[in-house]
């Protein structure tokens, strides 16, 4: 059958446009995007954590300046009153509040010391963070490029293909088409090969010599089938 011919050349375009498909679904590009996005989206997380870490310990900063203001005030205020104090036991209460307040504020400042150098690194880290995010931003707009020419090239393969197929199918009887359909539909492996030597080259299947005799037998009106997995063959 001439159309046999034909027919093979079909699941050529056929096989070529389902692995074309296949590697238009598995793009590296689109993996490298998901990387870049997931990369930066850590990033921003990471920055929000650290704006809300700095927020936290400069309102505590602010909130240890408030106190010791008014340390300030307290020692102010037993200052003057010790001096127009004149019972010693008033005046011991007195220095005794005085010491008592200096010491929290002598505190209050460690605290802010250690606050301040905390928020220094944190302001580092958001520095960094922010030059990452740019970085990372710029990685995810070339990747996006990147994915989008090749599902491009992708099509543009793809119309090429369908091009061919029309061309092809246009060749082959309607009827022979709708065998061919329905054969494909029912398998993964090619529904029409040819043979290498013996070897099927849909099921990669050895036909014995009996069974080669008895396809090269079969006349113009029939198509041969492979004996091991029933594709059309081209003997
Ligand atoms: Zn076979």
């Amino acid at each position: 059958m001439a159309s046999i011919q034909s027919l093979l050349e079909l699941q050529k375009i056929d096989t070529a446009l389902l692995q074309l498909s296949h590697r238009q679904a598995n793009l590296v590009e689109r993996t490298n995007l998901t990387k870049a996005k997931s990369t930066l989206t850590a990033t921003q997380s990471g920055q929000a954590i650290a704006t809300a870490q700095l927020e936290k310990v400069k309102s505590q900063i602010t909130n240890l300046e408030l106190a010791n203001k008014k340390c300030e005030a307290q020692i102010v205020k037993y200052s003057q009153q010790l001096r127009t104090v004149i019972a010693p036991r008033e005046a011991e209460a007195l220095q005794h509040e005085i010491e008592t307040v200096r010491a929290e504020r002598s505190a209050n400042d460690d605290q802010e010391l250690l606050l301040l150098e905390t928020s220094e690194r944190l302001e580092l880290q958001l520095k960094d963070l922010d030059e990452r995010i740019n970085a990372g931003s710029v990685a995810v707009a070339l990747a996006t490029t990147a994915l989008s020419e090749a599902i491009k090239g992708c099509e543009t393969e793809k119309k090429l293909f369908d091009n061919q197929r029309q061309v092809v199918a246009a060749a082959i009887d309607l009827k022979v088409i709708k065998l061919y359909d329905n054969k494909r539909n029912k398998r993964t492996t090619p529904a029409v090969a040819d043979l290498h030597g013996s070897k099927c080259q849909s099921c990669h299947l050895d036909l014995s010599v009996v069974e080669l005799a008895a396809l090269k037998k079969i006349g113009d009106s029939e198509i041969a089938e492979c004996p091991n997995c029933d594709c059309y063959l081209v003997v």
